[in-house]
């Protein structure tokens, strides 16, 4: 959400400003609200993006529409679209109705968004792939670490071996 009635999102790079409004609502189903609201919020964007509140916002920078819409525009809209030199990504928004699905916290790296079936438990905690695959690596480096270190009965042998190469040295010394 903006604080601008009609744009869902601003999003503002280096060299341009793209003002994105999404459609959730079914193109057949709910022709009439469908329709009428990509008519809104295309106008409310292209209205914003010749104002001089842009321009105060944005200085130079050239700004183009984007619309996310839950489902894939009939042909009319994506001509309607093409027409004002808007992008169209469908698909990666829920539609009105849904809830978008719950996701959760990285536990190591904080970032946020994960779906939980993609996460793992670890000591940490539920962990993304990324840090799970880090952590998996540093636990086997541990456990190769005491399988393949030195065993107290390691230690005792070499304790032993030092011993008796001592006792030789100093049988050796004393005769
Ligand atoms: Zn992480």
């Amino acid at each position: 959400m903006t604080d601008f009635e009609g744009i869902d999102e601003i999003v503002e790079n280096a060299n341009a400003v793209q003002l994105v409004f999404h459609v959730r609502r079914d193109w057949l189903a709910d022709a009439d609200a469908a329709y009428d609201e990509v008519r809104r919020k295309a106008d409310a964007c292209r209205r914003f993006l010749v104002s001089p509140a842009f321009k105060e916002r944005f200085g130079m920078k050239p700004g183009s529409l984007m619309m996310k819409a839950s489902r894939q525009p009939p042909a009319d809209v994506m001509e309607e679209m093409a027409r004002l030199g808007a992008d169209v990504m469908v698909g990666n928004l829920p539609f009105l109705g849904e809830t978008a699905a719950p996701t959760a916290n990285c536990m190591i790296c904080g970032r946020a968004g994960f779906q939980p079936n993609l996460m793992s438990m670890t000591d940490h905690g539920l962990t993304c792939p990324t840090c799970f695959n880090a952590w998996s690596m540093r636990a086997n480096s541990t456990s190769f670490g005491s399988s393949y270190g030195l065993s107290s009965w390691q230690w005792a042998r070499i304790v032993i071996a030092v011993s008796v190469l001592f006792i030789g040295f100093m049988l050796r010394v004393c005769t």
